[in-house]
């Protein structure tokens, strides 16, 4: 059964991170595996799905999506919150180097 999705890092900013915005609007952001269109989706799962795991909180079910670029079914996994400035920096240094960001 090959099943044409791609697994991507997805992002939901809160606290700190998200100051600059709406607090109505309560984003994924996550960045297409495909072609490298970035996009958001609304954060369909409650805080309560969200585990601290690996120094992160976590969703480990993710969220499935569509990119809006070249219209690829994707998985947004997992979900990872960030609250600030460095815990984002550190997002991006560990997940930079994590396998399934290069799949
Ligand atoms: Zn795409």
């Amino acid at each position: 059964m090959a099943e044409n999705t791609r697994e991507t890092i997805g992002v939901r900013l809160t606290g700190w991170a998200a100051l600059n915005r709406d607090p109505l609007m309560d984003r994924v952001e996550f960045t297409c595996p495909q072609c490298g269109v970035k996009g958001d989706k609304a954060a369909r799962r409650p805080r309560a799905a969200y585990h601290f795991t690996d120094g992160f909180v976590q969703d480990i079910e993710g969220e499935s999506t569509t990119c809006r670029g070249c219209k690829a079914a994707l998985k947004v996994v997992p979900v990872v919150m960030v609250h600030d400035n460095d815990e984002k920096r550190r997002f991006q240094a560990v997940f930079s180097l994590d396998p399934i960001a290069a799949n």
